[in-house]
């Protein structure tokens, strides 16, 4: 049975003053059945773990370097985060991709190394509106998946987000059908991979405009396990329901 979960991405956004919504949403989920991750900017880890110490929230990165140390200014090695309080980081969302030109297998490297410092990774995957018009959804899900996922991956240490960069941001949500496509078919790759055991215990999120008003037709859709949820989780009032939802 796959636990469910709620991902925050909080994304460039946030200020300590932002922390008070971490204890706003652990006072109102004192025992959820569900996960709760929420993965605000670096600067702000370590006062959020103090803050959801003792609470069922779980925090997470936006990304690390794929070595654990070394001469490369401005980066954070997976060690650095899971020490500031981080159980999860986000891995290969399309904004990096598009921003730093992130490659799959730059994601895998970073994977690896996630999963080396007891991290699970959340790795994103996701076809652009045009490769969607083109027909080429599925094939540019699977390659990414063939190419970002690490060889050794484990259900512990991977979680599998589909978030369609055309439904990121835009309001735009997509289709319970075109959602269950997506997922049945990440789920067949999984299995085809790793076997029926791993392939069947990773969880699988959508990401892309999921708000309290269509997370529960998500959460209702095939091999949807949870979200990942960027503007929608900057707040307990507009996380809540989503996290209610699951
Ligand atoms: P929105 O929920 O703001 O569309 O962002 C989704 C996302 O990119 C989460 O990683």
């Amino acid at each position: 049975m796959r636990r469910r979960l709620a991902a925050g991405n909080w994304k460039m956004n946030g200020s300590r003053a932002a922390l008070a919504e971490i204890a706003a949403l652990a006072e109102a989920f004192p025992a959820p059945a569900s996960e709760i991750v929420l993965c605000p900017p670096a600067t702000l880890l370590a006062p959020a773990a103090a803050r959801a110490e003792g609470t069922a929230l779980r925090l997470g990165g936006q990304d690390c370097h794929p070595e654990p140390r070394g001469a490369h200014t401005g980066d954070i090695a997976a060690p650095m985060l899971a020490e500031a309080g981080a159980a999860y980081v986000i891995l290969g969302h399309s904004e990096r991709r598009a921003d730093h030109g992130e490659t799959s297998a730059q994601v895998r490297a970073k994977a690896a190394a996630a999963q080396d410092a007891g991290l699970t990774a959340i790795v994103c995957v996701g076809e652009s509106l045009a490769e969607r018009d083109a027909g080429e959804t599925l094939s540019i899900v699977g390659a990414q998946m063939a190419e970002s996922i690490p060889e050794d991956a484990t259900a512990e240490a991977l979680v599998l987000a589909y978030e369609p960069v055309w439904a990121i941001g835009t309001g735009r949500t997509a289709t319970s059908a075109q959602i269950a496509e997506v997922h049945d078919f990440m789920r067949a790759e999984l299995t085809r991979r790793f076997g029926a055991g791993t392939g069947d215990a990773v969880r699988l999120l959508y990401g892309g405009s999921v708000k309290g008003a269509n997370a529960a037709e998500i959460f209702a859709t095939s091999n949807v396990d949870g979200a990942l949820v960027g503007g929608a989780s900057l707040t307990a009032a507009d996380f809540g329901p989503i996290v209610a939802a699951l």
